[in-house]
């Protein structure tokens, strides 16, 4: 599915990533947890291609392919999703346009014949229910004016609406109320199968309550210091990072 091999990247000029390797197989959930400023959101935003992220060496290999041949907006339509710790706002653009020009181009990539807007809007409804978001944020501009819990909610929406092979959720649980928290943990759940992989970056153990991933890796530094299975978060949780950043791993 993902198979990241020494991979160093850099924000402006300045070495953030130095040689991390990870590899996550299809059906697996991989939590990376990790100190402030380690880069955790700049590995997610190198593997999304955001602007300003540079990749220096090393390689990033999805679905057999190099990731780094695609383009941005190739990345969503290869089954890439990530959802951001700081969700963008397009106002102007609601949310139901966006979101079906979005399943548009996924579902044209894999073949599949476009839904009617009929369609669309009955699929859109139904998933918001699930997501426990009310029918009325589809009318509102994107993530316009929605609270930190409405926007984790409605990327889960379109996550689900995406069906995307490797989703990356990055501090899911940042500001979340417990509801909205459940919420994304429902979501993630109900879409785990075989041939999906997860990548959960999060400051707490509490979100893993809900995810219960296969593995935990320790992001420190730019490079993956420690991994293990889901009992490494509750070490951590009581322990913090600083036994492994002193070298005694
Ligand atoms: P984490 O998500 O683990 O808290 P980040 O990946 O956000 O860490 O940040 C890692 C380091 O990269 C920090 O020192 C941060 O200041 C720096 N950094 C990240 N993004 C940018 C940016 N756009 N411009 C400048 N520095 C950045
Ligand atoms: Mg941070
Ligand atoms: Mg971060």
């Amino acid at each position: 599915m993902l198979r990241i091999d020494n991979l160093r990247a850099s924000v402006e000029d300045k070495e953030i990533l130095k040689g991390l390797s990870l590899e996550v197989k299809p059906g697996e959930v991989h939590a990376i947890m990790g100190p402030n400023g380690a880069g955790k959101s700049t590995l997610g935003n190198v593997l999304s291609g955001r602007a300003g992220y540079e990749v220096n060496s090393g390689t990033v290999e999805f679905n057999g392919k190099n990731l780094f041949d695609f383009e941005v907006e190739e990345r969503a339509r290869e089954g890439l999703f990530l959802a951001f710790q700081y969700p963008v706002e397009i106002p102007g653009v609601s949310n139901m346009e966006f979101l079906k020009v979005s399943v548009d181009a996924v579902r044209k990539h894999r073949g599949l014949p476009e839904l009617s807007s009929v369609e669309f809007m009955k699929l859109a409804r139904a998933t918001s229910q699930k997501v426990k978001l009310d029918q009325a944020f589809l009318k509102r501009g994107v993530n316009e004016g929605f609270s930190g819990g409405e926007k984790k909610r409605n990327e889960i929406l379109q996550m689900m609406l995406l069906e995307p092979s490797l989703c990356i959720l990055d501090e899911t649980d940042s500001g979340l109320d417990i509801d909205a928290l459940q919420t994304v943990a429902e979501g993630v759940n109900a879409m785990r199968s075989e041939d999906r992989s997860f990548i959960v970056v999060t400051h707490y153990q509490r979100l893993l309550d809900y995810i219960v991933p296969d593995y935990v890796h320790v992001l420190s530094d730019g490079k993956i210091v420690k991994s293990g299975d889901k009992s490494l978060a509750k070490e951590l949780e009581a322990k913090g990072y600083g036994w492994l950043e002193s070298g005694e791993v």
